[in-house]
């Protein structure tokens, strides 16, 4: 599933590529991608002839601001992948809504597990219709938090971290991989309780989680082999290559060289150095 990195990459690509080109037409092949509208025509005409202003984030959701004050939400759920096409081009399967512009160009969304979604609606409506956005943790690209409110926060909620980061109402982005990684970028394991860090713990989670993501960001996220993360010229981001303990059970830590286990907690694996992470 795409986390911050991935949807941060696209929302900058979708900036430079889309903003100020006028909606032309639009095309529905699935009515489960545009579900909260009633139609196609419902959803079509609240876009063309809509020019876009420009692209913002907000935790894992794209908000593409038209010059109607709308905005057009995108949502890539497991598999979604927006994605710039020419009319030329063969259309892949799974295209679920294609968006043609006056300028030319055209902006495909495909979604084989069709999770994800695309809808139109108000800025004012926004959180009434996403409750995840009403309740909406911080973000940790866009927002500067100072150390001390950081520690504030870990030990008011006494959870454990890997939750707690992949936690939405607590931080904004976070998934499964990026939680690892940042836990053994900061030394810290994935149940370690969040009100027993100390001072200086606390600063390493908080400068390893700022840049494990900046890094992530800088290599156009991580595309894993059973994944279908592609950025907006279909091309697949590279830091997987740089993942040091995500989906690499019984290989060497990098740091250390003893081997990397897995364990399920919750339903979800987490991966770690037992010798790094205290
Ligand atoms: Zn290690």
């Amino acid at each position: 599933m795409p986390e911050l990195p991935e949807v941060e990459t696209i929302r900058r690509d979708l900036d430079r590529e889309f903003v100020g080109r006028k909606v032309k037409t639009v095309e529905v092949s699935r009515l489960r991608s545009i579900r909260r509208h009633k139609n196609t025509k419902d959803f079509a005409g609240r876009l063309e002839g809509r020019k876009i202003t420009g692209v913002v984030r907000k935790g894992k959701y794209i908000l593409i601001r038209l010059d109607d004050g709308g905005v057009l939400v995108a949502h890539l759920g497991m598999s979604g992948q927006l994605l710039r096409a020419s009319p030329k081009d063969p259309k892949e399967r799974h295209t679920q809504v294609v968006i043609s512009f006056s300028q030319g160009g055209q902006l495909r969304f495909v979604d084989p597990r069709t999770f994800g979604e695309m809808f139109v609606t108000t800025p004012d409506r926004l959180e009434a219709q996403v409750h995840e956005l009403a309740h909406l943790g911080f973000d940790p690209i866009d927002q500067v938090m100072s150390w001390t409110h950081f520690a504030e926060m870990l030990y008011a909620r006494k959870t454990r971290l890997k939750p707690l980061l992949t936690d939405q109402k607590f931080i904004a982005g976070i998934g499964n991989i990026y939680a690892d990684e940042i836990l053994f970028a900061a030394g810290l394991r994935f149940d370690r309780s969040s009100e027993t860090l100390t001072a200086q713990e606390v600063r390493r989670l908080y400068r390893a989680m700022t840049e494990t993501l900046q890094d992530a960001i800088k290599h156009r996220g991580s595309s894993l082999a059973d994944e279908q993360y592609r950025d907006l010229f279909g091309e697949t981001g590279d830091f997987q290559s740089l993942h040091k303990v995500y989906d690499r059970e019984g290989k060497a830590c990098p740091r250390c060289r003893s081997l990397i286990t897995r364990v399920k907690a919750n339903g979800r694996s987490a991966y770690f150095c037992p010798q790094c992470q205290v």
